[in-house]
């Protein structure tokens, strides 16, 4: 291996070939024919890749790496975008063509990948790939749970979430601190919200970020009516809430008139 891992990019490559085709294996094809995977390093997820009917292409922040990518895989050469994800319009690769999002992911970055891909979802229909074990963990956790919260009810609003299988540290190069989590992202048939969706994802974050309080003392800064403010579902803490009921929260919030 030629190039040395860079910590501030997240940099941990996976040496096992098994699981890297395990993980370019959980994308179902259906429905598209575009894949995006984010940080490819060396191509280790890439080369599995490549194997499908999909047309691959990578985007990746290092340099070295690109100069590695450009050299060994000729075939996937003018595919490679060599920006930062989280900078980059997906529309002015794809147009209006659906794309799946697939990577062993930066982890230091991890949860903004997800977020850019509520924001594109129009344009994404499945989505997998490995993240720390806690954050995957988290993207998939339901209600009651003590690790359920912002990241899960924003995907879930959007995605089918599935917990594929767990990876531990000792099959990267270097190893992270951590175990890592394998999840797979499926876009539900509707992906628009029934209410309005800024109010929603601010009826979520308030809510959580006081996740100890009834909504009924956290989202006192929306300015609720009183009449409101009794309806029962505000006795409750945000975790007990499902997706579901989030909407219809923000549902009642939103016709709510002071
Ligand atoms: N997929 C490879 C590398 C995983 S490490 C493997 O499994 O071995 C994460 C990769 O993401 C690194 O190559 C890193 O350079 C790249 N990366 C980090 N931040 C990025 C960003 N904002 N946009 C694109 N790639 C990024």
């Amino acid at each position: 291996m030629s190039v040395r891992a860079k910590k501030h990019l997240g940099q941990h490559f996976l040496k096992d070939e098994q699981i890297a085709q395990n993980i370019a294996d959980s994308l179902t094809e259906k429905d598209y024919n575009n894949v995006l995977e984010i940080g490819p390093g060396m191509g280790v997820l890439t080369k599995y890749l490549l194997k499908k009917k999909l047309k691959v292409h990578v985007i990746e922040i290092d340099t070295e790496s690109v100069e590695y990518l450009k050299a060994n895989y000729l075939n996937l050469a003018d595919r490679i975008i060599s920006k930062d994800f989280l900078k980059i319009n997906l529309s002015d690769y794809f147009g209006d063509e659906q794309v799946a999002i697939i990577g062993n992911f930066p982890y230091n970055i991890s949860t903004q990948i997800v977020f850019k891909t509520l924001e594109n979802r129009h344009q994404i229909p499945e989505f997998s790939g490995m993240f720390q074990k806690e954050v995957a963990k988290r993207i998939a956790e339901k209600e009651g749970s003590k690790v359920y919260g912002i990241l899960s009810v924003l995907t879930q609003a959007f995605y089918d979430v599935e917990y594929l299988f767990t990876v531990p540290p000792t099959v990267f190069n270097p190893p992270p601190k951590v175990e890592s989590g394998v999840i797979r992202l499926t876009r539900k048939k509707n992906f628009t919200l029934p209410v309005n969706e800024k109010l929603f994802y601010t009826v979520v974050k308030t809510a959580f970020n006081q996740r100890r309080k009834t909504l009924r003392n956290s989202l006192k800064t929306l300015n609720l009516s009183d009449i409101l403010r009794e309806d029962p579902i505000f006795a409750k803490r945000p975790e007990q809430l499902s997706g579901q009921e989030f909407i219809s929260l923000t549902s009642k919030i939103e016709n709510d008139v002071i």
